[in-house]
């Protein structure tokens, strides 16, 4: 199959061109996000190759469909840039890599909650300078306390696992039970027990119609104050406004996020020489105790290799059995 693949980056060529070695794939890289105006970059593709910022809105479904699209591949986990519904009726199939490496973004959630609840960044900043003062580095120990986990498939269940390891008291809330986070000890409740109860929450849920703005500020003046919240999953899950209110009051004791509604503007590009637009994100800057990172809790070795490996499957499996392994159906979204 030809394939138009978008956002690329360096190392999504290196990874890609190896997986699709031997499989007859003819890949087309292109750096623009796929967007409306982007889409002609598909002319004669069979497929497009997404990421978490690219755009298949109706109206780009249908532009390159035009093209010659007939499958979108995408190369991430999350599905709530591609609008299912035109796509069912457009006539084309869509698919993910639901489970690249969970651990990549679970070890990833924990590296957060341990640099911000151990001020580390700050830390180093500080003896760099010179300074050894302890002073505003004070932390607490994660053993005994309580960690809320929201959405408990295959990230937050690893999540979990490693929570426990702490010696961590697991709240867990998921539309459905995981027996794997039953039997680690997790204790499932219900969304309101879990934001009341928590000294650190963690949001592993997609972002659909009902989670967006899950976080917002009902449920943040419902916290434990102080508490901390961790969002590596979409950042539309949280109300930004809302959390630096949160912050401003102590009501949020320390943020930590690697993903941000408004990031498609922002991240994955190097813009130090530019100036700053979004003042909702320069504000979120402004806070010692927020540590916020460009959407890298996928970026290991691993998760590179089994993204491309199950993409380079997806698109074989359309072509051949005319159904990639991993399709996502228009019912995920009713
Ligand atoms: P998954 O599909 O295995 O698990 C998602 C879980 O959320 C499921 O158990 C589902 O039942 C639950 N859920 C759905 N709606 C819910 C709701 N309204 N309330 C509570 N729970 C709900 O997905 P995953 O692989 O664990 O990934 C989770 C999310 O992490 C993805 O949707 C994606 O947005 C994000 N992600 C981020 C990165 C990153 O680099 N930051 C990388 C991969 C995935």
């Amino acid at each position: 199959m030809k394939v138009a693949v978008f956002s690329t980056k360096n190392y999504d060529r290196d990874f890609f061109e190896k997986a699709a070695e031997g499989s007859g794939h003819e890949l087309h890289f292109f750096e623009p996000h796929l967007t409306r105006e982007t889409a002609p970059l598909a002319r004669g593709a069979d497929a497009v190759c997404i990421f978490v910022n690219d755009s298949a809105d109706a109206e780009t479904l249908a532009a390159v469909k035009e093209e010659g699209v007939r499958f979108v591949a995408l190369r991430c986990a999350g599905f709530n840039n591609v609008d299912l519904a035109a796509a069912h009726r457009l006539g084309m199939s869509v698919a993910r890599v639901p489970a690249y490496s969970p651990h990549a973004v679970a070890e990833y959630t924990i590296g957060l909650i341990l640099a911000l609840n151990r001020k580390l960044c700050r830390a180093h900043n500080r003896v760099r300078e010179g300074n050894f003062s302890l002073e505003g580095l004070l932390g607490f120990d994660l053993k005994g306390k309580t960690a809320g986990v929201v959405g408990t498939g295959a990230i937050g269940a690893a999540v979990v696992k490693i929570l426990k390891g702490f010696g961590m008291h697991v709240l867990t809330y998921d539309l459905r039970q995981n027996p794997d986070c039953v039997a680690d000890g997790a204790q499932y409740v219900s969304v309101d027990e879990l934001f009341a109860a928590s000294d650190i929450i963690t949001l592993h849920c997609p972002l659909t119609p009902d989670t967006r703005h899950l976080v917002d500020a009902d449920r943040i003046a419902s916290l434990k104050p102080g508490c901390m919240l961790i969002n590596t999953s979409r950042g539309a899950l949280v109300d930004a406004r809302a959390v630096i209110d949160g912050l401003k009051s102590g009501q949020i004791g320390s943020l930590g996020l690697d993903v941000y509604e408004e990031e498609a503007d922002l991240f994955f590009e190097d813009l130090s020489n530019y100036m700053l637009q979004d003042d909702v994100f320069a504000r979120l800057l402004t806070f010692p105790n927020v540590l916020i990172t460009g959407h890298q809790a996928f970026f290991t070795e691993e998760a590179l290799s089994a993204i491309a490996e199950t993409t380079i499957a997806n698109l074989t499996g359309f072509e051949k059995q005319g159904r990639p392994e991993f399709e996502v159906s228009v019912e995920a979204i009713r």
